[in-house]
């Protein structure tokens, strides 16, 4: 994560970059915030809960990254907007955003998902990731290096049994991630995402805690475990620096050699 600079001085990459990670007080977000932040970024973390920000801000100070944290609910525009204005406020600018919260409140069949769940999720999963982008757009645009970065998932191209409805969300942020790329281009502002198969977390575990599910996965993975969030790190970091600086619009995925059609 170093790239020497001529005088012979490693010089960190993301140096003078400033990122909000969304959903970073644990798992997945918590492991970018950590992975951008080593490589000189400064991050502004955020959840629901202050006391998580309070804690991941802590473990990140001691990392020796230059970090931040406000609570954000991602469902709630004056939420995201504290979020963006704090980092402002804060760093002057912003030239990163990772849009990784969602959640899943539905375990079965596809079928059998209430019209509640599913609008939560639509709203969570997507919506927001669509409204922070459009937030953020100004800010991102004025830094000339804009990067944004959405966190799918391998269900995107495969449903996983069991959470059909969940997965759906998925391609329909893969969706979002083309529309932006294209949309957003001229202003000098690259958008792409990750894929992750199923990596161990609080959030997997509806698929791990069960014996015979665990085993259906697992059987699923060439790579035969399950992946860790710091394998998920480092391709976003690849992403909004400029070593990616030809890449829009792409989805890369990181599961371990799971099977997809696309
Ligand atoms: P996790 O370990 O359970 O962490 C979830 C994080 O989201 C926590 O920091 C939580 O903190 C925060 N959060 C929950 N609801 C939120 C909301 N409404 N607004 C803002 N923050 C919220 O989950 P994870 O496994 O890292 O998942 C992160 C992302 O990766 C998700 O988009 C998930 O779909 C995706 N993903 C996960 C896997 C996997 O196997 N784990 C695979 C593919 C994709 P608070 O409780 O304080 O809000």
């Amino acid at each position: 994560s170093f790239r020497m600079a001529a005088v012979g001085v490693a010089t960190k990459f993301l140096t003078d970059r400033v990122a909000i990670v969304t959903a970073s007080t644990k798992g997945i977000g918590f492991a970018i915030a950590k992975r951008l932040g080593l490589d000189g970024a400064s991050v502004v973390v955020s959840s629901r809960k202050s006391k998580n920000v309070d804690e991941a801000v802590k473990a990140l100070k001691m990392e020796g990254i230059e970090v931040a944290g406000v609570p954000c609910h991602v469902g709630i525009q004056e939420d995201r907007k504290r979020l963006i204005d704090f980092t402002i406020e804060r760093y002057g600018k912003l030239n990163i955003l990772v849009s990784n919260a969602a959640v899943n409140p539905h375990y079965g069949d596809i079928l059998s998902v209430t019209d509640a769940q599913w609008d939560k999720m639509l709203q969570l999963n997507v919506r927001s990731a669509l409204q922070l982008t459009q937030e953020a757009v100004p800010h991102l645009e004025e830094t000339g290096t804009g990067a944004v970065v959405f966190v799918s998932s391998v269900a995107a191209f495969a449903p996983i049994q069991g959470i059909g409805a969940y997965s759906v969300m998925k391609a329909a942020l893969v969706g979002v991630n083309k529309a932006l790329a294209q949309s957003l281009a001229h202003r000098g502002i690259r958008v792409n995402a990750i894929a992750p198969g199923i990596i161990q977390t609080d959030f997997s575990r509806i698929l791990t805690d069960n014996e015979e599910s665990h085993n259906r996965i697992l059987q699923s993975i060439p790579l035969g475990r399950l992946g860790q969030a710091d394998e998920c790190a480092d391709t976003v970091s690849f992403l909004v620096s400029d070593e990616a600086s030809y890449m829009t619009g792409e989805t890369v995925s990181i599961n371990g050699g799971m099977q997809t059609r696309m």
